[in-house]
């Protein structure tokens, strides 16, 4: 675990528990709520090493307290993760049963429980009974990508911490770092905000097939040279064949992301180009208008709507694609 994406993107959230621990006014449950993929956990982990830190300047994240911490190991620290999609009753009564007893160090203990909206009726019910006897010294972390499932009730004891939305740029930076090719990882950061989902996507192998695709059919589209339906039908046969819808909305999502670097370009705002390597091989094409492109991208849009529907792929990528390229 790394903090540097918090500390990079959540300056607001290391301000309120710093302040908050120097002051003495943390409170004994915290409710962080943010998109997938911003870094919540990363914060209950630096709460705790506020907590348990063995440093003079706290957290150093570099004791052996804090070591521990990061690496999963502290017996202070439990983290609850859903069991088969739900947090269960069980997994809250132990965690009640656990902190009715005094720690053996007297130290401060934290619990943090990911994914708390998944939380069943009766696991939430005990975990407010545990929550209301809770004695000093005990803290805890709920977790949560979706506030309005979490339960009311819920909601109400805990200080709610949001996150921020986690700026492209900011995952963008932090796939290079991790060794990803510069513009695919504009690319993917562009597609979702979320570095595990955009690893996730990459080990799924399909993503990389994906962008190539895109890159030759609006080269199709822009130079005339070959008619995109052929290209999909002889280099995306992957896709045709793809059940998963999931997939065809990044398609799309691709597809527009690189019309609207073609019309940055235009507009020379090249900051703001996604497909940027591609898109300087394209330079002398300008054959395109912007009015021309935010229509397509507008077409494209409407056709990302019928993706919800039963539909046949093929039709559907036949009859897109001839609504585009004319
Ligand atoms: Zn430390």
């Amino acid at each position: 675990m790394t903090f540097d994406v918090l500390f990079d993107t959540q300056k607001h959230v290391i301000k309120l528990l710093d302040n908050s621990y120097k002051k003495g006014r943390l409170v004994h449950t915290y409710l962080f709520e943010g998109a997938k993929g911003t870094p919540k956990l990363e914060a209950a982990y630096y709460l705790a090493a506020l907590l348990l830190c063995a440093s003079v300047e706290k957290p150093c994240l570099k004791c052996p307290e804090c070591r521990k911490i990061i690496n999963g190991t502290h017996r202070n620290v439990i983290l609850v993760s859903p069991d088969n999609n739900a947090i269960k009753k069980e997994q809250t009564d132990n965690l009640g049963k656990e902190f009715s007893l005094k720690p053996v160090d007297e130290k401060n203990r934290i619990f943090i429980i990911r994914d708390i909206d998944r939380a069943t009726m009766s696991a939430a019910n005990s975990l407010l009974k545990f929550l209301e006897e809770t004695g000093p010294g005990n803290y805890g972390v709920l977790i949560t990508e979706n506030l309005y499932n979490v339960i009311p009730t819920i909601r109400s004891r805990a200080q709610i911490v949001s996150f921020r939305q986690l700026p492209p740029r900011a995952i963008a930076d932090k796939l290079i770092s991790l060794g990803i090719e510069e513009e695919t990882s504009y690319i993917l950061a562009h597609i979702t905000n979320s570095v595990d989902e955009c690893l996730e996507m990459i080990n799924e192998g399909k993503i990389l097939d994906l962008i190539d695709l895109v890159k030759k059919i609006v080269n199709n589209i822009i130079t005339k040279e070959k008619s995109p339906l052929l290209t999909i039908h002889e280099d995306g046969k992957f896709l045709l064949s793809e059940s998963d819808k999931r997939f065809h909305n990044i398609f799309l999502d691709l597809m527009i992301a690189f019309l609207s670097s073609l019309l940055y370009l235009n507009l020379k705002q090249n900051e703001k180009i996604i497909f940027r390597n591609i898109i300087h091989d394209l330079e002398s094409y300008d054959d395109l208008s912007p009015r021309q492109i935010i229509e397509r991208i507008e077409k494209i849009l409407n056709y990302k709507q019928k993706l919800k529907y039963n539909i046949n792929i093929d039709l559907f990528y036949t009859q897109m694609l001839l609504a585009i390229a004319v």
